[in-house]
């Protein structure tokens, strides 16, 4: 079966011919438009519109929007805070940075809708230091906003005011995870907070209720008070609404990012039909679905289980090229939709050599607090190190994963869990090429190029 058509939410516009990040395009193309209908209604309609939508939010976790929103603290008399979480760091993704390149205002408008919707009065955009460009965009189109009366003071005339600020960090993966990125925010190293009771809902910036969604996610939040709750959650499938953008990149014809209906193509469909299938002669062997530290898929494994449709549980078997893209079928063959960062590695690549520079690039950016997890990383870094620089050991493989299964749990962020997955995963599915990688002492090449 072929792919289904792509169906463009947020990329409705950004590719046109002539088509600028400027605020008349915007305007032209029937920009701000929703942001004029949703002040005019009642706050609460519209936190009902994202609860009835069924969004869930895009940045990793896919946990649901509407839900985040219930749960901001709104007796507590302090300002509610809401945070922009655009340090899109996890290796792999890269739609947030595009959007904000290409279709700022989409962003801005959306942000604004839901400060309105939450009565925030405040709202910080905080983009990845990596992203200077990006940075400078958002400034841009803020002004433009705020001179048009989108932001600022008496937002068209309505007597509700808010301001959007652009905050820089200095690029660390770790302020990504939004207590970390709210330390990072309040001026201080970006360590990750103790939940509970550092749940941002109650206590986050500057020790007020504060809600941080990700860049697409607001984009999202747009069109949902556009077209309404319920039209939204039509879009997709039960559980998984609205479109899901996928970023591929790696041993694909066509790499790029594409938008479709959530839930309805399969990885199969992604990879062959949309993006031109693995390279001339070439065939797939891994892919992780959802960012680095998404379990990595190995092709040519089959998956089993039971699956609820409709009301009816029913049994799948499937191969890698078979499950839909969506965060629940992702989820059931043990690994996530996560970010939507797809990275495809067909028969050339060698899986201890991919571990070694995915367990470097974590090692280095763990933020320290946790031993299993500071401790762990490194470990898991120079194990992978000896291993592809011909220096292994009897077992290193076994030891890799011994290390990997000890980290997660046992620490204060999810990070610990994204360092030691795709440990866990490459050692199981690539077993034998590790067991290989441990049994014999590697004679490496003299032009060979090491990266770890
Ligand atoms: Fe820092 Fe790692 Fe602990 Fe998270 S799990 S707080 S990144 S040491």
């Amino acid at each position: 079966m072929s792919a289904p058509a792509q169906q463009r939410i947020i990329f409705q516009h950004i590719d046109e011919p002539g088509y600028t990040n400027d605020i008349e395009c915007y305007l032209r193309n029937g920009g701000y438009e929703v942001l004029k209908k949703s002040v005019g209604r009642k706050p609460e309609e519209l936190i009902d519109e994202v609860k009835k939508s069924g969004l869930r939010g895009r940045g990793g976790a896919g946990f649901p929007c509407g839900v985040k929103w219930g749960l901001v603290d709104r007796k507590s008399g302090k300002p509610i805070y809401l945070i922009v979480n655009a340090d899109e760091s996890e290796p792999g993704t890269f739609k947030d940075r595009y959007i904000m390149h290409q279709d700022p205002h989409q962003l801005i408008e959306g942000t604004i809708i839901s400060c309105f919707a939450n009565n925030v009065k405040q709202a910080y955009i905080y983009i990845r230091g990596e992203m200077p460009e990006g940075a400078r965009i958002l400034e841009k189109a803020i002004a433009e906003a705020r001179a048009k009366n989108f932001v600022g003071p008496n937002i068209l005339g309505t007597g509700y005011s808010c301001e959007i600020y652009v905050h820089r960090g200095a690029g660390a993966y770790i302020c990504g995870e939004e207590t970390g990125l709210i330390e990072s925010l309040e001026g201080k190293r970006a360590n990750p907070r103790i939940k509970p009771p550092y749940f941002p809902a109650v206590l986050g910036l500057y020790q007020c209720p504060t809600i941080v969604n990700n860049v697409e996610t607001l984009c999202q939040v747009k069109y949902i008070c556009d077209v309404g709750g319920e039209a939204y959650a039509k879009i997709g499938t039960p559980g998984n609404t609205g479109t899901r953008i996928f970023c591929v990149s790696g041993h694909v014809q066509r790499p790029g990012y594409y938008e479709f209906p959530a839930g309805t193509i399969t990885m199969g469909q992604l990879l062959n039909d949309v993006c031109g299938g693995p390279l001339p002669g070439r065939t797939f062997k891994a892919v992780i679905p959802g960012g680095s530290s998404a379990k990595v898929l190995k092709f040519g494994e089959r998956y089993k289980g039971k699956r609820k449709v409709g009301a009816d549980m029913v049994d799948y078997d499937w191969g890698v090229e078979d499950v839909p893209m969506d965060f629940d079928s992702l989820a059931m063959i043990g690994s996530m939709g996560g970010s939507g960062g797809v990275i495809v590695m067909d028969d050339t690549v060698n899986m201890v050599e991919a571990l070694a520079n995915i367990n470097a690039f974590y090692s280095h950016e763990s933020c320290g607090q946790c031993t299993p997890c500071r401790e762990g990383s490194l470990w898991m870094k120079k194990i992978s190190s000896r291993m592809v620089n011909g220096d292994a050991r009897p077992q290193d493989g076994a030891l890799l994963k011994s290390v990997a299964d000890q980290i997660p749990g046992r620490t204060i962020c999810a990070f610990g869990e994204a360092c030691s997955w795709p440990t866990q995963s490459f050692t199981i599915k690539f077993k034998d090429e590790f067991d290989a990688y441990s049994e014999v002492k590697k004679t490496l090449p003299a032009d060979r190029t090491v990266l770890v």
